[in-house]
């Protein structure tokens, strides 16, 4: 398996604090709740990878976690442990963006939080996959609708975005749809349609579900993009 350890590196809230950029990122993005967490730990075959994240005041920065990293070192080091630049060839970072979503967090803050991920996506060299999760029960809710926007306007060609429907379990299909899952056909076009009026109507869209795994190998196929960038 392409997974031999995955380690939390760091977290950063504006350019100056990412790690150096010496291999491949597929970002996760997504509202608070949408199963972000439960993803990145289905994907890694980790049971609380991705807890690291909601340690209190961590919640508005970018978290990376090194896949791959530290060849001979399978042991997970904490946040503050990490030296950069011991890696595998095939060493990618997992990045979780999380902080939209909260209603409490004040105008100023979420105003930030978008400016950095609108010039993170324009800026950061070695982005490779943009994983956009949308709830699948739900469907698109207006950051949803800000994000794409946000992503249509600035997404350099090189770098894939992907449409990512959380919580998936039962039958449906549609166009662009690359497995299979269950979304109702209501929330399915609506996520179709949001992403046609915002310039990324092409997206694959991957149905995924922590609890079945549905969608782990999809998942793969993507952030394989990252790995071999
Ligand atoms: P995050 O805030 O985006 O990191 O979301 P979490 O991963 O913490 O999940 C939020 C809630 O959704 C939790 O109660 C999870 O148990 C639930 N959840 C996450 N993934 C799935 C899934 O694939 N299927 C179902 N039915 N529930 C899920």
């Amino acid at each position: 398996a392409l997974v031999r350890r995955t380690l939390f590196n760091t977290g950063a809230v504006s350019m100056e604090g990412c790690p150096e950029a010496d291999r491949g990122e597929a970002v996760f993005i997504g509202r608070s709740n949408v199963g972000k967490s439960s993803l990145v730990n289905m994907v890694t075959n980790r049971k609380s990878l991705a807890y690291t994240s909601k340690r209190p005041g961590k919640t508005q920065q970018f978290n990376y976690f090194a896949v791959n990293d530290k060849p001979g070192k399978e042991k997970e080091v904490k946040y503050g442990d990490y030296v950069p630049g011991d890696k595998d060839p095939d060493s990618f970072y997992m990045v979780d963006v999380p902080g939209f979503g909260f209603a409490k967090v004040p105008e100023k803050q979420r105003q930030a939080w978008s400016d950095f991920l609108a010039e993170y996506i324009k800026n950061r060299s070695t982005l490779r996959v943009i994983f956009h999760l949308i709830d699948g029960r739900h469907g698109p809710i207006d950051e949803d609708n800000n994000i794409m926007k946000q992503i249509g306007e600035t997404k350099p060609d090189n770098v894939q975005y992907v449409i990512v429907l959380t919580k998936a379990d039962k039958n449906v299909k549609g166009p662009n749809v690359t497995n299979m899952g269950k979304v109702s056909k209501d929330v399915l076009d609506k996520v179709i349609d949001t992403a046609r009026k915002n310039n990324v109507g092409t997206a694959p869209i991957i149905l995924t579900s922590s609890e079945t795994k549905l969608g782990r190998d999809e998942m793969w196929k993507y952030m394989r993009h990252a790995a071999e960038a």
